[in-house]
C-alpha cells in the first residue's frame, strides 16, 4: 500500500489511482534558456522514481513533462506573472541568437542529460509553443466564467473569486494582502491578481494573434494547457521543485478548476532545494553544478544519481564534493556485490542433466552453505518506496544484503546467488541505476593467467611469479580467492 505525502492536504495518504491500474503524471519541465543543473535533476528524479515505481508495482503510467519555451519572466517566480523579461527572448539577446535557436540547443542538452543519468523520457514532452490555442480556450472560457479580465490587450486572473485560492501553498488571499511583496500592474485589479495574457511590446520576438493583442502567455497558463491535453481534467499526480508551490502550481489550479470545475491533480508532490553552498542552486544565483561539471571530475552519471537518491526527496539536500565521493563509494560497494555475484557459479538451470551421483554430492556440499532471504529483502525494499518513495531506506536495504551477502562469498558459502542477483538486479532496475559492464579480459591475458595457475599446481612459483608480472605490465592485476584467480584492468 503506497502512502504519498500530498501538499495539497499536508499529509501522507494512500495513493488511489483516478483508473484502477492507471497513473497519470505531469512533471513540471525546463525552461530552455540554459543549461539543466543537478537541481533540476533533482526535481525530474522524483518524477522518473515514481514512474518507475509504478511500473514495477504494475500500473500503465503516463508520463508528461512539457518544455517551457516562452513565457517564463525573470520575475516570474516572486511576483505575479507580469514583470520582468522573458528568460527565452533575454538569452537569446545575449547569446545573438533567435528565441528559437537557444530552445533547440537547451532542450536538446535536457534530453541528452537526461538520457546520461538515466531518467526515462516522459512518454511526451509538449512544447509551450505548440499549445498557444489551447491556452487562448482555456483564458476565453475564464473570462466568459467571470474569473478573468481583459485591459488593454492584457488578460488577467480575479485571484479575488476563488475562495479555495492559497490551497496548495497557504499564501491565502488574507495573507498576500498583508505581505503584498507583489507588483503593482497599472492594468490589474488587485495586486495579487496575475497574468494570463500580455500584450507584446514592440519588437518583443515572441507573439501570437489571440482575441485580445499580439502578445503571449503568461507561464502558469502553458502548464495547465498543457497537462490537461495530455492526461485529462483531472489526473493523479502532480510534480515539481518546492519553489513552484507558489505561485506557479496556486495558478494552475485555479486555471484549471475555474475552466473544468473539476479538481485538477489528485496529489501533488515538491521535491526540496538541492543547496550549493548553503543556498538553492539556480541560475541566476550562479552556483549551480551540471552533469557535464560533475563528469569532468571523473564521475560517473551513475554517482550523481546516487547521491540524488541518497537523501529522501522531501529532506533539504546540500551539494558538496565529499558527498559525492561517499556516493560514488557506495555505488562502488554495489557494483562489486553485483560482480561478484555475477562471477559465482550459477546454481543448475531448470532442466539441466544431472546424475545422481551429482546431486548428492551437491547435497553435501549445500549442507554449510546459506540462502539470503530475498524475499525477505524485496518486502523492505519495497515497503521503503511505499513510505513516500523512501530512497535512503530502500538503499539501506540493498547494503545490508551487500554486506551479509559478501560476508557468505568470502566464506563461500552463499547458497542462492542466482537469485540474489535477480533481486539485486530488479531493484536496482526500479531505482534507474545502471551496473557498469564488466570489461572482457583480453585472450592472451586470460592465456597467461592459466598459465599461471599451471605453475602453481606444479608448486613452479618462480614461474609463476613471472607470470603475475608479465600480466601486470599489460595493466592487469590478478587475485587469488576461494573461486580461483581474478583478473582486473589496473
Ligand atoms: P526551471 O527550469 O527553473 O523552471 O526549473 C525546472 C524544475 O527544476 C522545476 O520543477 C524547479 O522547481 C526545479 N528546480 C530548480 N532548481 C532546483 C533546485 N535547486 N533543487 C530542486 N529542484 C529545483
Ligand atoms: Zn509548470
Amino acid at each position: 500500500m503506497l502512502r504519498i505525502y500530498n501538499t495539497l492536504t499536508k499529509q501522507k495518504e494512500i495513493f488511489e489511482p483516478l483508473y484502477p491500474g492507471k497513473v497519470g503524471m505531469y512533471t513540471c519541465g525546463p525552461t530552455v534558456y540554459g543549461k539543466i543543473h543537478i537541481g533540476n535533476l533533482r526535481a525530474y528524479l522524483l518524477g522518473d522514481m515514481i514512474r518507475r515505481y509504478f511500473e514495477y508495482a504494475g500500473y500503465e503510467v503516463r508520463a508528461i513533462k512539457n518544455i517551457t519555451d516562452v513565457g517564463h519572466l525573470t520575475d516570474d517566480d516572486v511576483a505575479q506573472g507580469d514583470s520582468g523579461d522573458d528568460k527565452m527572448i533575454k538569452q537569446a539577446l545575449k547569446e545573438h541568437k533567435t528565441p528559437q535557436e537557444i530552445a533547440q540547443f537547451y532542450e536538446e542538452y535536457f534530453h541528452v542529460t537526461e538520457k546520461q543519468i538515466n531518467i526515462l523520457p516522459a512518454h511526451y514532452f509538449p512544447r509551450a509553443t505548440a499549445h498557444i490555442p489551447q491556452m487562448i480556450k482555456l483564458i476565453e472560457e475564464l473570462i466568459t466564467k467571470g474569473h478573468a479580465y481583459e485591459k488593454n490587450g492584457n488578460v488577467f486572473l480575479d485571484v479575488t473569486t476563488f475562495p479555495e485560492y492559497g490551497r496548495l501553498s497557504g499564501n491565502t488571499l488574507d495573507k498576500l494582502k498583508v505581505g503584498a511583496r507583489l507588483e503593482e500592474h497599472p492594468d490589474k485589479k488587485n495586486p495579487w491578481d496575475f497574468a494570463l495574457w500580455l500584450k507584446a511590446p514592440k519588437n518583443h520576438l515572441m507573439k501570437w494573434e489571440s482575441p485580445w493583442s499580439l502578445g503571449y502567455p503568461g507561464w502558469h497558463i502553458e502548464c495547465s494547457a498543457m497537462s490537461m491535453e495530455y492526461l485529462g481534467d483531472t489526473f493523479d499526480i502532480h510534480t515539481g521543485g518546492e519553489d513552484n508551490i507558489f505561485p506557479h502550481h496556486e495558478a494552475e489550479i485555479v486555471q484549471s478548476e475555474g475552466v473544468t470545475e473539476k479538481p485538477f491533480a489528485r496529489y501533488w508532490l515538491h521535491v526540496r532545494h538541492l543547496l550549493a553552498d548553503g543556498v538553492k542552486m539556480s541560475k541566476s544565483k550562479g552556483n549551480l553544478y551540471t552533469l557535464e561539471d560533475i563528469l569532468d571530475k571523473g564521475y560517473s552519471a551513475m554517482d550523481v544519481r546516487f547521491l540524488l537518491l541518497s537523501s529522501h526527496y522531501r529532506s533539504q539536500m546540500n551539494f558538496t564534493w565529499e558527498a559525492m565521493d561517499q556516493a560514488r563509494s557506495n555505488r562502488e560497494t554495489l557494483q562489486n556485490f553485483h560482480d561478484r555475484l555475477t562471477e559465482c557459479h550459477p546454481e543448475p538451470v531448470e532442466g539441466s542433466f544431472r546424475s545422481e551421483q551429482d546431486a548428492s554430492t551437491t547435497l553435501g556440499m549445500t549442507q554449510d552453505k546459506i540462502s539470503l532471504d530475498t524475499e525477505k529483502y524485496r518486502a523492505d525494499f519495497d515497503a521503503a518506496l511505499e513510505e513516500d518513495f523512501n530512497t535512503p531506506q530502500a538503499l539501506t536495504v540493498l547494503f545490508d544484503m551487500t554486506k551479509n551477502g559478501n560476508k557468505l562469498i568470502d566464506e563461500d558459502r552463499l547458497d542462492n546467488p542466482t537469485d540474489v542477483l535477480k533481486f539485486l538486479e530488479t531493484s536496482a532496475a526500479v531505482l534507474g541505476l545502471q551496473w557498469t559492464k564488466k570489461e572482457a579480459i583480453p585472450e592472451h591475458i586470460q592465456k597467461l593467467a592459466a598459465d599461471r595457475e599451471e605453475a602453481r599446481k606444479q608448486r613452479n612459483f618462480a614461474r609463476s611469479d613471472e607470470l603475475r608480472e608479465e600480466i601486470e605490465k599489460a595493466g592487469f592485476s590478478i587475485e587469488d580467492t576461494a573461486q580461483g584467480a581474478k583478473l582486473k584492468r589496473i
